[in-house]
C-alpha cells in the first residue's frame, strides 16, 4: 500500500512545484526598449505624450497576472491636478505700479480680488528676514496671504519668482489660499486693489499599479519606480536629437517593477501582499508618489523598494547596488542579509552630499514613516546623460540591468515572506 501513497504524493509535488520565471535579457531589453524608444518622446508628465508608456505598462502588468487595486477597475490609478497659470493682474498701491517682476502668485483656484486686509492676511519681510526659511512658512499657511518683501531681497525674490511664475499644480481638494509675494514695501495705508484672473486646467494624470495579494492583506510591500521623464529638450543645433528617452532614467527601474512582477506572480501565493507601481511625475513635482501615498495607511506598508536608474553599473563594481538613506531604517541591513552567498552586494548610498533619499518616490513615503528606499547603481556624480537626450537604451548595461533585477528579487525575500520586517523610519529625523 506504500506505492499509491508515493504516487499521490507526487503528484501533488508536481503540482505544488512551480516554475520561477526566469530573468533573461532579453525580456529586460525588451521593456527598457520600448518604453525608452523615440515613439515614447521621453514620457513628460503633463503631457499626452506619457498616455502612450502608460498603456504598455498596464498592458505588461496584466500579462504579468496582476490583479488592480482594489478601488481601481483598471491598472490606471487616475487622479486629477490643478494646472494654474496667471491671466491678469492688476495691482493698485496708491497708483505705485507693481511691474511683473515684482510678483508672483501661489495660486490656487480660487479667485483674487482683495481690497484690503479683510481679504487677506497681510505678512511683511523686512530687511533682516529670512527670505528662504519665511517662504517655506508662508507656503504651508491655511487662507488667502499678501506679502511684501523689502526691496533689498531682490536677488532671491527673482529666484524664486522665475521659478514659480510657471504654473502652479495642485490637488483639487487641496486648495489652501493664495500667496501673492510683492517686491516692495507695504504701502503706508491700507487703501489697495489687487485683481488677478486665472487660468484653470485639469489635468488627468495615472499611475500605473497592480497587485498579488498575499495570505496577510494588511500588510504591503510595495515595488516602486517612476515611468516619466522629461520630455522634448530644446535643440542645441538644427538636426540634432531633441528627445530625452530616460531609458536609464527611470525606464530601467521600471522595467525592473515589470519582471518582478512576472516574477513574484511565478511563485506561490505570498505571505505579505505586494504591490507594483510606476509612479507619474516623479521629475514633476512627485504628484504621482503624493498621490498614491493617501490610499494606503502607512502603517501597514511594511517596506517600498523604489527602484532608480539601474542601467548603468556603480562606482563599487558591477554586481553591486546601493540604497539611499541606509541608516534610516534597518531596510538596507535585511538586504545585505538576504544578498548573503550571492555575488551581489548592497551597501550604502555612495553620495550622501547629494540628498538622494530626498530626491525620489521613496521620500514621500518615508516622510509618513514607512522604510521606503531607493536602490540605484549609477555613478550619478560622473554619468555625462542623467537628464540629457543621450539617456538611450544603447549606454544601458542590460546584463547588469538583469542580474540587479534578479538580485532585487532575491534581497526582497525575507520582507516578502514575512519574515523580517524593516523598522518604522523615524519621521522626526527627515530633513
Ligand atoms: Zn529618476
Amino acid at each position: 500500500m506504500r506505492l499509491p501513497i508515493f504516487i499521490a504524493s507526487a503528484v501533488l509535488f508536481i503540482q505544488c512545484q512551480t516554475t520561477p520565471y526566469q530573468f533573461s535579457g532579453k525580456s529586460t531589453a525588451h521593456i527598457l526598449k520600448t518604453l525608452s524608444a523615440d515613439e515614447m518622446r521621453g514620457r513628460h508628465a503633463f503631457t499626452p505624450d506619457i498616455e502612450k508608456a502608460a498603456d504598455f505598462i498596464a498592458g505588461e502588468f496584466k500579462r504579468a497576472g496582476l490583479q488592480a487595486l482594489s478601488n481601481q477597475n483598471d491598472y490606471r490609478q487616475k487622479f486629477n491636478i490643478y494646472s494654474i497659470t496667471i491671466d491678469e493682474a492688476n495691482f493698485n498701491f496708491r497708483n505705485a505700479t507693481v511691474k511683473p517682476d515684482q510678483f508672483f502668485v501661489l495660486a490656487d483656484n480660487n479667485s483674487i480680488e482683495w481690497t484690503s486686509d479683510k481679504d487677506a492676511a497681510i505678512i511683511e519681510l523686512g530687511k533682516d528676514a529670512d527670505f528662504r526659511a519665511e517662504f517655506g512658512k508662508i507656503r504651508n499657511m491655511d487662507g488667502e496671504v499678501l506679502v511684501f518683501a523689502d526691496p533689498s531681497h531682490k536677488d532671491i525674490f527673482i529666484r524664486y519668482q522665475r521659478f514659480f511664475s510657471r504654473a502652479s499644480r495642485t490637488f483639487p481638494n487641496e486648495q489652501n489660499g493664495n500667496k501673492v509675494f510683492v517686491l516692495a514695501n507695504k504701502p503706508p495705508n491700507k487703501n489697495f486693489k489687487i485683481s488677478i484672473s486665472k487660468n484653470v486646467e485639469t489635468i488627468e494624470m495615472a499611475n500605473v499599479a497592480g497587485m498579488i495579494k498575499g495570505n496577510r492583506t494588511d500588510e504591503y510591500v510595495l515595488f516602486s519606480a517612476h515611468y516619466d521623464h522629461i520630455g522634448i529638450r530644446p535643440v542645441q543645433e538644427a538636426g540634432t536629437d531633441s528627445i530625452a528617452n530616460g531609458a536609464n532614467d527611470n525606464a530601467s527601474g521600471t522595467t525592473a517593477v515589470i519582471e518582478l512582477a512576472r516574477y513574484f506572480k511565478s511563485l506561490d501565493k505570498p505571505e505579505r501582499t505586494l504591490v507594483f507601481v510606476a509612479f507619474t511625475a516623479e521629475e514633476s513635482g512627485g504628484y504621482g508618489s503624493q498621490y498614491f501615498s493617501r490610499q494606503f495607511d502607512p502603517e501597514k506598508i511594511m517596506a517600498m523598494f523604489n527602484i532608480e536608474m539601474i542601467g548603468k553599473p556603480a562606482v563599487e563594481g558591477p554586481n553591486t547596488a546601493w540604497i539611499t538613506g541606509f541608516d534610516k531604517s534597518t531596510f538596507g541591513e535585511l538586504l545585505q542579509k538576504s544578498a548573503e552567498g550571492t555575488i551581489y552586494e548592497f551597501y550604502p548610498d555612495p553620495y550622501p552630499t547629494q540628498n538622494l533619499f530626498y530626491r525620489s518616490d521613496n521620500a514621500t513615503l518615508a516622510r509618513l514613516g514607512v522604510p521606503a528606499h531607493t536602490i540605484s547603481t549609477t555613478p550619478i556624480d560622473v554619468d555625462p546623460d542623467y537628464h540629457q537626450v543621450s539617456d538611450e537604451f544603447e549606454t544601458i548595461d542590460v546584463a547588469h540591468l538583469t542580474n540587479t533585477i534578479k538580485a532585487i528579487s532575491k534581497a526582497a525575500v525575507g520582507i516578502v515572506s514575512g519574515k523580517d520586517t524593516p523598522t518604522r523610519v523615524n519621521t522626526s529625523e527627515l530633513n
